[in-house]
């Protein structure tokens, strides 16, 4: 049977973090984090498993590793990152392109698969969420490799999204004298791949027979039990039972996200609510300017122009 694998797309700072930790708590999933930056983040930059450990000592990702490769210190990083720089860019993949490399990609998509696969059983999970979020990699499960994929298309109102972009964060989940901040970018640089990464998402999941669903940030958090249900009933995987207690509220347990924003690092009682603080605290020349640059994106993701307060509605089938 092949192995299954929930691919959460879209643009990052969308929620995809805590949606991904949420998904992690359902019994027979495994939330491996964005397993596309890995190679650079973990291997070369040398950064800590969400476990918090180093990925040799890490209970999940140690035996993989060692299953496949003989030693942590034998994955051959760099061909994993010279087969990885063999994706398409969104352009190609939103213009149909194939791409030029494509023994090259097949090699890629050979040891993504063999990794999941051996995630499937060392941790015993049904189903492994990986939150890398990029067309590019959804590209290659989709056309290089033989894993069961279904697609969440997650998105946020693009005005959230640019707020988020703007931010100087902090990254938490390094070690303290590192001093790593999280990428800024201008409200510009935000629509444009915005755009550019929903865009191409679109267009991919035309081209593919893949079950796929599209959800909103804002959804999921006005209801998060309902809308982690009725997301992974529509897309055909198990769901064992709701991980949260009542509607709103869940304890977050030990994840080995192998790579991913900070945010991935917390556990514990969590309340999950809606990261509205754009609302208020967003220039409103940035509102007027992130609004007309991504309008038809607003308009077809059901977003109000002129911001409201938040309706809740179901996931729609994409
Ligand atoms: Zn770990």
């Amino acid at each position: 049977m092949k192995t299954k694998v929930l691919y959460i797309a879209g643009r990052g700072r969308s929620g995809s973090t805590i949606l991904a930790n949420c998904l992690n708590e359902i019994t027979s999933y495994v939330n491996i984090g964005e397993a596309n930056y890995a190679w650079e983040n973990i291997f070369v930059g040398g950064h800590a498993c969400g476990c918090g450990e180093k990925i040799s000592s890490c209970a999940l990702w140690g035996p993989v590793f060692r299953s496949l490769y003989g030693s942590v210190d034998a994955v051959p990083v760099d061909d994993l990152i010279r087969q990885r720089k063999a994706l398409p860019s969104n352009i190609e993949i939103a213009a149909g392109l194939a791409p030029t490399k494509q023994d090259v990609l097949k090699e890629y998509g050979a040891a993504i698969q063999a990794i999941y696969e051996e995630v499937a059983t060392v941790s015993g999970a049904e189903v492994i969420v990986d939150m890398s979020k990029t067309p590019s990699h959804l590209y290659l499960l989709l056309s290089a490799t033989n894993l069961d994929t279904r697609v969440l298309h997650l998105v946020r109102d693009p005005r959230g999204n640019a707020n988020s972009w703007s931010k100087k964060k902090k990254r938490t989940d390094v070690a303290p004298q590192e001093d790593l901040y999280m990428p800024t970018l201008s409200p510009v640089g935000s629509c444009r791949r915005y755009v550019a990464c929903n865009l191409t998402l679109e267009q991919l999941l035309r081209r593919h027979d893949v079950p796929n669903i599209r959800l909103r940030y804002e959804d999921f958090c006005a209801n998060p039990a309902r809308m982690l249900e009725s997301t992974v009933r529509a897309l055909g995987l198990p769901f064992p039972g709701s991980p949260f207690h009542g509607q709103r509220e869940i304890t977050l347990g030990t994840n080995h996200t192998i790579w991913g924003n900070p945010g991935r690092a917390k556990s514990g009682v969590t309340r999950i609510r809606e990261d509205a603080a754009w609302r208020v605290n967003m220039a409103g020349i940035h509102k007027v300017l992130v609004t007309a640059l991504t309008l038809p994106f607003l308009l077809r993701y059901g977003y109000n122009v002129v911001p409201t307060s938040h309706q809740a509605a179901l996931p729609e089938a994409a």
